[in-house]
């Protein structure tokens, strides 16, 4: 019955990714801060290492010069024998695997191990021999020209015993050896570190993957939900933010199922009210496509549910009338009512269309551009049915004007003519009163019948319900109107069944409806017909007939004869008021009966009425 827009989520996309790209938000970090600690710390520890090699290789070297100075200073002091100190040198240096050089105080060099002193210049502005002369050591490290590689240089004064100074001892070492196993030791320490960091980070990516799982799985859970799984749950499995997020997810849950369930029992409520509505009720959006139909609107408009929904109004109602209404609605802002007829279907409908869902000027400006967002409301209220009874009712006033002024122009005549001298002709005068005693007649059975029918209509006619036999129903109306069906020359006939049980009914009205149908079975029938009235039990009622070979209802005219003043032929029902059929239909159902009639237009007619039997009696 209900057609609501869909409000379009953006798509979340497969589970997995979004969640993978949380753990991995949460490891990466991780890994990148492991990687560039372990880094740092393997390029701080390999420095230090270094240093401390280096520190040691110092002292190493100042130690050594310092005692080769204590053997060269007495040396030296003769100033004897120079010449052996190159010498020396070398042996010195073999042994300590370095270089040994003698500078004299004023920066000549005196003995060298690995050059030819001669060709060198004064040392005595090298940094470390400046240093041991003013500092007491000194050592220096550089690159050098001559050897090629990288060297540390570590220098002592040469001093007498009484402290003069002779010149320096100075001893070097190679550094490539010590770079060497700095670099071999960095790079340990790095692979080692790398080990660690990629330990790390796998431990920082399960640790994430576990921390993300439950939102994962909560994700499912809400992914089911949304696909119509209301009682999907997940459980909390632990206290941390985790657990009381998952907790507040089911406490939504719940509330989410019993708000989706109350709503569906509303519902269902409202769908059950529109479809038992006698109204149709139809609703339209701004455009005028149809969102809403219930089953009175459906029938009244010859369409369905389904044809309905989503089309159009115009194509819905392909009626004229209805969607001008709608439109007018629609540039007014306004209710309209407006009776419509629909011919095609013989329907009169009441059409009230009113616009909702605009309350304030803005909206109205915005309806104005067509925004969505309003609708139309539309009730249709048949009214056929009132006014068919409206009809007859007119038909009925017009008709009894007639009825009446027929007997009361024949009273005026009669009165003019005796009151135009036919007073005085005795046997005349006998003759016009007994015609205006008959015209009294029929204006008082007239206003008679008016008022039984109202009497009975209003209920104010209680019944005298007696035990009955059917021939006491029977016979009396038989006699009476037997004059009037030989005039008509009509033959009446009655059939009883001896055995008839005795029928439970206000004898004078069961007479009065007998009297009605063989009054109407004299009046519809042509001289020379034939009208059988018979009895016959049916279960716990008697069925009572009268049979003429008369004229025939047409089949159109069958459903409505019983109404008030509803009358099939006119030209033939003459003095009849169309009072009869429905005063005997409401004396049949006073008893608890049935009234109905078969009929074969230009055969005749069947009309059947049930009264209850008297049990017990
Ligand atoms: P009326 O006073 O016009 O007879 P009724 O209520 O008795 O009013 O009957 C209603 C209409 O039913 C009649 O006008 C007539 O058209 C139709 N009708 C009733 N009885 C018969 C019948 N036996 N044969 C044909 N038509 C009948």
């Amino acid at each position: 019955m209900f057609r609501h827009p869909r409000r379009e989520w953006p798509d979340p996309g497969s589970s997995t990714t979004p969640l993978g790209g949380l753990r991995w938000r949460i490891a990466l970090p991780y890994v990148a801060l492991i990687l560039v600690a372990t880094l740092g710390l393997t390029v701080y520890i390999s420095n230090q290492v270094r240093q401390v090699r280096l520190d040691d290789l110092e002292a190493q070297l100042l130690a050594d010069a310092r005692l080769l100075a204590g053997t060269v200073a007495p040396l030296l002091q003769d100033g004897t024998d120079l010449g052996a100190l190159d010498e020396m040198a070398r042996s010195w240096a073999a042994s300590l695997e370095g270089r040994v050089t003698i500078i004299g105080a004023d920066g000549i060099v005196l003995g060298e191990s690995h050059e030819d002193r001669t060709q060198m210049d004064n040392h005595l502005h090298r940094p470390e021999v400046q240093l041991a002369l003013s500092d007491g050591q000194g050592s220096s490290m550089r690159y050098s020209a001559t050897l090629g590689y990288e060297m540390m240089y570590a220098a002592v004064p040469i001093e007498t015993d009484e402290g003069q100074v002779l010149g320096t001892m100075r001893v070097a070492l190679p550094l490539g050896e010590i770079e060497a196993n700095a670099s071999r030791l960095r790079h340990e320490i790095m692979l080692a570190g790398l080990g660690v960091a990629l330990v790390a980070a796998l431990l920082a990516v399960v640790v994430a993957g576990r921390t993300t799982e439950p939102v994962r799985q909560l994700t499912g859970v809400a992914e089911r939900m949304a696909a119509g799984d209301l009682d999907a749950r997940q459980f909390p499995t632990s206290r941390d933010e985790v657990g009381q997020l998952t907790r507040a997810f089911n406490h939504m849950a719940d509330r989410i199922r019993e708000q989706v369930t109350t709503l569906a029992e509303e519902r269902g409520r409202l769908a059950a009210v529109l479809d038992h509505m006698a109204d149709g009720v139809l609703i339209t959006d701004g455009n005028g496509q149809v969102e809403l139909i219930n089953a009175a609107a459906a029938r009244l408009l010859d369409t369905s549910e389904e044809r309905a929904l989503g089309h159009s109004f115009a194509q819905v109602a392909p009626y004229h009338p209805l969607i001008e209404i709608w439109k007018a609605c629609r540039e007014r802002g306004e209710e309209q009512v407006e009776m419509v007829e629909v011919s095609r279907h013989g329907l009169f409908l009441q059409a009230i269309i009113t616009p909702f869902g605009y309350t304030t000027s803005q909206d109205r400006q915005d309806r104005a551009q067509g925004a969505d967002g309003e609708g139309y409301l539309v009730i249709l209220q048949d009214l056929t049915r009132v006014r068919r009874l409206e009809t007859v009712r007119r038909d009925f006033i017009s008709n009894i004007s007639h009825e009446l002024r027929t007997p009361l122009a024949g009273l005026k005549a009669l009165v003019d003519t005796l009151r135009g001298g036919a007073i005085k002709d005795r046997p005349a005068a006998k003759r016009f009163l007994k015609r205006m005693d008959a015209e009294v007649d029929t204006l008082t059975q007239m206003v008679e019948e008016l008022l039984e029918l109202s009497r009975i209509e209003s209920g104010q006619a209680p019944l005298r319900m007696a035990p009955t036999p059917v021939n006491e129903v029977v016979v009396p109306p038989v006699d009476r109107l037997r004059p009037q069906a030989e005039r008509a020359g009509v033959e009446f006939t009655v059939l009883l069944p001896p055995e008839l049980p005795p029928v439970l009914a206000d004898v004078e009205r069961a007479r009065l409806v007998l009297t009605n149908l063989m009054h109407n079975a004299v009046k519809f029938t042509p001289p020379g017909g034939q009208i059988t009235v018979g009895a016959r039990p049916a279960g716990e009622d008697v069925t009572i007939s009268v049979q003429d070979t008369g004229v025939g209802i047409p089949a159109d005219d069958l459903p409505r004869i019983f109404e008030r003043f509803y009358k099939a032929d006119r030209a033939r029902s003459g003095g009849g008021t169309g009072l009869g059929l429905a005063i005997a239909k409401h004396i049949v159902q006073g008893h608890g009966g049935r009234i109905w009639a078969e009929s074969v237009e230009g055969e005749g007619s069947t009309f059947f009425f049930t009264l209850p039997v008297a049990t017990g009696r």
